[in-house]
């Protein structure tokens, strides 16, 4: 059996930043191996995050901006990022520079093909790539599938399709992203459009959904022309790149470290932010934790779980995902109040889940109060029924 110091099964986002934290870290000198069935050569996502100053991928990021506008219920306008940037970031620059990177690890295998089978044994975790069984005392996987639909959880899905389009006329702001445009019909859920421009005449609009149902292709694109025609002045326009993307937004407790030998990173690691879908800077946090606790313990990294302030956050979003997933307010009101009642700051850093108790209190005082305390009292009912 060949065997490794560490296998990251699965190089996507989370797979290859881990294996750019260990190219930075003394634990360089352990054999990894990176396995990916997919050679990562098309450019199938495009990651937006929040940043202040800058960041390790701030060499790749393709735009970043210090405004963003919001279109709401009873509120828009052009919003102040002050410290932060709401930065973009397209996924075939990250595979590429991530792949430079990783050449420079003497240490690193790369392999490409599918991980048929993945268990924890006695001597460590296993991999089985192209039917031979690899093991590494510590195996870190995000090709695990996160269990949608389970009971007393909740479980929404953040989906959407986006186009790169480009224009026949000047229509963007190159420095006013549209971050949540909810001036389209919402048909009793949470949608939203993204505007995110590149130029003058080109920019990534991207029509998304809360809810529980993905929808035909067709009607993404309906949706798409629709907004296009109604409130972009493009004239004719080329379609020149599309992405689809589906995310969980799910409570579901999520155990990254499920054996001995096993940690689970990135979605699977149930790094994404329930009530916004966000990932991306989440998994960069943790996965500098996780290797940070292995630098010092020389053990299979556990991340340590929050005391009571980041548990209150945590509780905070089940209850918007309660919310959202009740109908008990309609969504584009309770987003334009978020953003109406508090600096844009404040809601970053509350999305980060850095903000003071104090603030936490003066988000939560921002929302509209009948559908969050039913929402609340919803949540610890269910909680009393089934201790
Ligand atoms: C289109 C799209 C846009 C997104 N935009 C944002 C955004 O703007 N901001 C944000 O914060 N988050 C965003 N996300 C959410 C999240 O950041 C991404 O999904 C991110 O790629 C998750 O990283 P990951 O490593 O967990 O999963 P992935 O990047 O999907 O990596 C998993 C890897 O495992 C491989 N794999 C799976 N099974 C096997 C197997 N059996 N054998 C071998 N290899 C396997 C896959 O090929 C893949 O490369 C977006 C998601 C999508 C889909």
């Amino acid at each position: 059996m060949e065997h490794y110091d560490i296998i990251i099964a699965g190089g996507g986002m989370a797979g290859l930043s881990l294996a750019f934290y260990l190219s930075r870290s003394p634990l360089r000198s352990r054999s990894i191996l990176l396995v990916d069935r997919e050679r990562k050569e098309k450019n199938d996502r495009t990651w937006c995050y929040w940043e202040r100053g800058d960041g390790p991928f701030e060499a790749i990021v393709y735009r970043k901006w210090r405004a963003i506008d919001f279109y709401g219920t009873s509120f828009s306008g052009s919003l102040d990022l002050g410290d932060y940037q709401y930065k973009m970031l397209r996924g075939i620059d990250f595979y590429r520079f991530m792949h430079e990177e990783l050449q420079k690890l003497p240490n690193l295998d790369v392999r490409f093909g599918e991980i048929t089978h993945l268990e924890d044994l006695e001597q460590g975790g296993m991999v089985v790539v192209g039917g031979k069984p690899i093991v590494a005392p510590v195996v870190f996987d995000s090709t695990y599938r996160l269990p949608q639909s389970t009971p007393r959880t909740h479980n929404l899905l953040q989906h959407f399709k986006g186009w790169v389009i480009t224009t026949e006329r000047d229509c963007f702001d190159p420095n006013r992203p549209r971050v949540m445009d909810f001036r389209v019909e919402q048909q009793e859920d949470c949608r939203f459009l993204y505007v995110l421009p590149f130029n003058k005449r080109q920019a990534l609009v991207e029509y998304t959904i809360f809810n529980e149902q993905v929808l035909a292709s067709e009607a993404y694109e309906d949706s798409l022309r629709q907004y296009i025609d109604r409130f972009l002045e493009a004239g004719s326009y080329r379609i020149e790149e599309t992405e689809f993307g589906i995310i969980p937004m799910s409570d579901v407790a999520v155990s990254e470290n499920p054996s001995q030998h096993i940690v689970r990173i990135g979605t699977s690691g149930g790094y994404t932010k329930p009530s916004t879908g966000y990932t991306f800077q989440r998994t960069q946090r943790y996965l500098q934790e996780l290797v940070a606790s292995m630098e010092t313990t020389n053990q299979v990294p556990v991340r340590k779980q929050p005391g009571f302030p980041k548990w209150f956050k945590q509780a905070l979003d089940s209850v918007l995902l309660n919310v959202l997933q009740n109908k008990r307010h309609p969504a584009d009101d309770v987003f334009t109040k978020l953003f109406q009642r508090n600096p844009p700051e404040r809601v970053f850093r509350f999305m980060d889940e850095d903000t003071s108790f104090l603030e936490d209190l003066q988000i939560v005082n921002s929302m509209p109060k009948g559908p969050f305390a039913m929402a609340v009292f919803d949540l610890i009912r269910q909680r009393a029924l089934h201790l």
